[in-house]
């Protein structure tokens, strides 16, 4: 919901109009019900939580919307995203017992993290086209952009507007190249990313997970934020991944901030598919000679030692990175250049592994 203006509304605004939105089921407004929390504004855009009961969560979908509503209808304000969150749980330990209240997706065969230890590594691009180079083996691919920190697939798959729902309360996936696409950046501005902040986070996600409606996919890649905090413990304790890819550049750095990855991963028992190493080497966009700026291969050697298959190298090239700002992935626009079949290997290799790991048992996923 976005109105184009920008002013200054306050928290005490936002929580007054609220307090006339009533819970029908209790008879008593959400302000005063304790429900709001989390009240984030920046430039007229408001973001807040509504703590609600997991086992209401559908009946209180209708009090969310009347809440983005009310808040919409003040003067001043841009746009207002309102998510359900549960109180937060107690930290469990890692291991099944922390899969209570998994969320799952029927439709969809493997979901796939994609990660990395910092940012800036190129996750995001790699995410696009390799889910592009996945779908041209023939898979139904989708991508759920779960960086909400800095979504960024709206515009590296060329895709502007909003998804649209499909009976008030499923939306229904954005698509670019024939792949599936949701992001929390249809929502809000690419320009002015929203402040997240503690169980807005897990709101967020889950509703992005379970009101979309998926469809049948093969793969579902997950662009995951960078690093190890809070979206990648949610993502990969209540939802069950088939495994995680980790991008990352050759050098040591990276590499090392990898490996934090790669032990996350392994601490909740999330197989990792494989390093893509990504920047690998420079290819000339004139000539097409390739010269290794950094020390290349250290995420071979890696991978390697950690014992994690090696999915394969992109190479640094101009043509990676216009056609990524400019919304026209190389694997679906540039489909026979070398770079292009870079990633089309690394699919390969990533469906490779998606087989030989076909037999292993599924992540253990228990209900509450
Ligand atoms: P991350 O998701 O890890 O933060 P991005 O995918 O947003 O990283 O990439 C960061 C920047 O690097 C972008 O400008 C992108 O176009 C560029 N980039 C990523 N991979 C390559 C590549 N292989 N060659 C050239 N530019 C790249």
């Amino acid at each position: 919901m976005r109105k184009v203006l920008v002013s200054t509304i306050t928290e005490a605004e936002v929580r007054s109009a609220l307090a006339g939105v009533k819970d029908p089921a209790r008879n008593q407004d959400v302000v005063s019900l304790g429900m709001v929390q989390e009240i984030a504004i920046r430039d007229g855009n408001v973001a807040f939580a509504l703590e609600a009961d997991p086992a209401r969560a559908k009946a209180l979908e209708i009090v969310r919307r009347a809440c983005e509503q009310v808040v919409l209808s003040l003067p001043g304000v841009a746009s207002v995203s309102a998510v359900l969150t549960a109180e937060r749980p107690p930290q469990a330990p890692p291991g099944p017992a922390a899969n209570a209240r998994a969320i799952s997706l029927p439709g969809v065969q493997s979901i796939i993290a994609v990660a990395s230890g910092k940012g800036g590594v190129g996750k995001s691009t790699v995410t696009s086209n390799l889910a592009l180079a996945l779908s041209r083996q023939g898979l139904r691919v989708g991508i759920l952009d779960a960086d909400i920190y800095g979504p960024s697939q709206p515009r590296l798959m060329g895709i502007a507007g909003r998804p649209q729902s499909i009976d008030g309360k499923r939306i229904r996936p954005m698509a670019g190249y024939g792949i599936k696409v949701m992001s929390i950046g249809f929502m809000v501005d690419e320009e002015r990313p929203m402040i997240w902040r503690g169980p807005m986070v897990q709101g967020a996600l889950e509703q992005l997970l379970r009101d979309v409606e998926w469809g049948e996919l093969d793969v579902l890649l997950v662009d995951m934020p960078p690093g190890t905090g809070d979206v990648q413990l949610t993502m990969s304790q209540r939802v069950p991944l088939r495994g995680a890819v980790i991008v990352s550049t050759p050098q040591d750095i990276a590499l090392i901030d990898a490996r934090k990855g790669l032990n996350m991963f392994r601490r909740v028992d999330v197989p990792v598919l494989g390093f893509i190493e990504n920047m690998s080497w420079f290819a000339c966009p004139k000539c097409g000679e390739r010269t290794e700026i950094f020390a290349h291969g250290g995420a071979e050697q890696a991978a390697a030692a950690m014992q994690v298959p090696f999915l394969g190298g992109i190479p640094l090239h101009l043509s990676i990175r216009e056609t990524s700002d400019q919304g026209l992935p190389v694997v679906a626009t540039l489909p026979e250049s070398a770079e292009a079949q870079a990633f089309v290997a690394v699919a390969a290799r990533l469906g490779a592994e998606l087989k030989r790991t076909e037999t292993a048992p599924m992540p253990e996923i228990s209900f509450e």
